[in-house]
């Protein structure tokens, strides 16, 4: 099913480690109607960038955020957040253009220089900026 032009509801809650482990990673109603606000949100850095958005981690059910350590309040969890690269990009460049845009978005984190964390939330957007290393933690801003 469609959520958006570009996005399915199967690229949004793809997981391999839910397929691996059997975890069911279907969204309810209330994900759904979250995964459609996240589509169309990620519809605008598509645009932003003009290029296909790579989803690898979209939705992730409860035990299925557990399995694979993410964090206890993940917006992932809300269907609210999505890891994404682009080719062409690398994960630091596009979460600069990102932030250099005037999306919205609640989180913007740069992970592990290996995926950009793009997060909304149901309240008012908080526009924050994290990159995270092997090591650092949590650092302010886009580094
Ligand atoms: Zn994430």
């Amino acid at each position: 099913m469609n959520l958006s032009e570009h996005f399915t509801q199967a690229e949004l809650t793809l997981s391999e480690t839910a397929a691996r482990r059997g975890i069911d990673n279907t969204p309810d109603a209330f994900i759904l109607a979250n995964l459609k606000t996240l589509a169309g949100e990620l519809e605008k850095v598509r645009a932003l960038v003009g290029r296909p958005i790579n989803v690898t981690s979209g939705y992730r059910s409860p035990a299925l955020n557990k399995a694979i350590g993410g964090a206890a309040n993940s917006a992932h969890m809300q269907g609210l957040a999505a890891d994404i690269n682009v080719n062409g990009y690398t994960p630091r460049q596009l979460a600069i253009k990102i932030r250099d845009s005037g999306l919205m978005f609640d989180q913007l984190i740069l992970e592990y220089d290996n995926w950009v964390h793009f997060g909304l939330s149901l309240g008012a957007p908080h526009r924050e900026l994290l990159t995270i290393r092997n090591g650092t933690g949590y650092m302010k801003g886009i580094v």
